[in-house]
């Protein structure tokens, strides 16, 4: 995955920019195709709760598997269609994909998980966005509280649209949708947002684990899981590598986790395998 070039108005052309120019060119004239095909496939994540190490859902992660380009990276699309507007048409994509794997298993009498799905910040400029997977919702059968829908702070800056987003997460509640907050912590206005938005679930944002031995970053993480569970909104530790933060994180009472050290992001069928074998074995346990 790579960084992109070329946003910062202020520098130099490099033969770098024309690199990228040709592959923003290239993704955008792939796109529609690619939607038909259905290049764009969902990885799941789980994340696990600390108390039992259960499953306690996962997160839905698009990606994009070109026949000619292989795996493409969230990276180097997702800021793209964001400027674009293309995103809001792969949020749709990626929502109606989990709603059939979830009406799938209803069929099959499978046991449901929910799953998370992550939404940009460009569905809050048309008021009604939320019509249409209220609409999927239903023609699936999805039950109440099996979506959870990941905003992050980016949505909540334009103060224009803080109203809205307020009222949207209203409705999503009154619709059977859950809510969270992604990447949480690092923007600059994160706890005034839990104040004013009635979100269910905090996401923190991994960089606040990668030093946990830092007994500066060890107290700002107890204070976080002690202000979501006194405002009873869930928490969730993103981005957890290692066995060492796994086990800070079960002193510190944190509910649940995401992260490499379980699992990295899987294919629906590995992520199904990976499902049993957990469940059969208790492998970490
Ligand atoms: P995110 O929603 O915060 O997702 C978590 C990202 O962290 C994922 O990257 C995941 O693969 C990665 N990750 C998980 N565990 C670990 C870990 O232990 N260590 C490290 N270093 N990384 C970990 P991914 O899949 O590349 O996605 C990046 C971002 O792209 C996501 O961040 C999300 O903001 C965005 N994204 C992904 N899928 C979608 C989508 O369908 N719609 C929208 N709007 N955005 C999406
Ligand atoms: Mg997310
Ligand atoms: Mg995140
Ligand atoms: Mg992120």
């Amino acid at each position: 995955c790579r960084q992109r070039h070329g946003t910062d108005p202020c520098s130099f052309f490099h033969p770098e920019m024309a690199k990228q120019m040709q592959l923003e060119y290239e993704l955008n004239t792939m796109f529609e195709d690619s939607i038909k095909k259905r290049d764009f496939q969902i990885y799941l994540q789980p994340k696990v709760r600390l108390a039992d190490l259960t499953l306690s859902g996962a997160e839905a992660l698009v990606r994009w598997i070109h026949p000619d380009k292989g795996m493409i990276c969230p990276s180097d699309f997702i800021p793209l269609f964001e400027e674009n507007g293309k995103i809001c048409r792969l949020d749709l994509y990626v929502y109606e994909t989990v709603c059939a794997y979830l009406h799938k298993r209803i069929e099959q009498q499978k046991d449901l998980f929910p799953i998370s799905v992550n939404l940009s910040r460009a569905h809050f400029k048309d008021l009604n966005f939320l019509r249409k997977f209220s609409e999927l919702k239903a023609k699936y059968g999805i039950p109440d509280g099996m979506i959870e829908f990941e905003l992050t702070e980016y949505s909540f800056l334009d103060k224009q649209q803080r109203e809205m987003v307020k009222n949207c997460i209203k409705q999503m509640h009154r619709l059977g949708f859950h809510c969270a907050l992604d990447d949480f912590g690092v923007g600059y206005s994160a706890l005034a947002l839990l104040k004013d938005f009635d979100v269910d679930t905090i996401k923190l944002d991994r960089q606040f684990f990668v030093d946990m031995t830092n007994p500066k970053a060890q107290t700002i993480i107890s204070g976080f899981i002690e202000i979501s569970e006194k405002l009873g909104i869930h928490l969730v530790a993103e981005g957890i590598e290692t066995k060492e933060q796994m086990e800070l994180l079960k002193q510190f009472h944190c509910e649940m986790v995401q992260g490499y050290y379980f699992s990295k992001p899987l294919t629906i069928d590995e992520f199904e395998k990976w499902k049993d074998t957990m469940q059969k074995q208790k492998v970490f346990k």
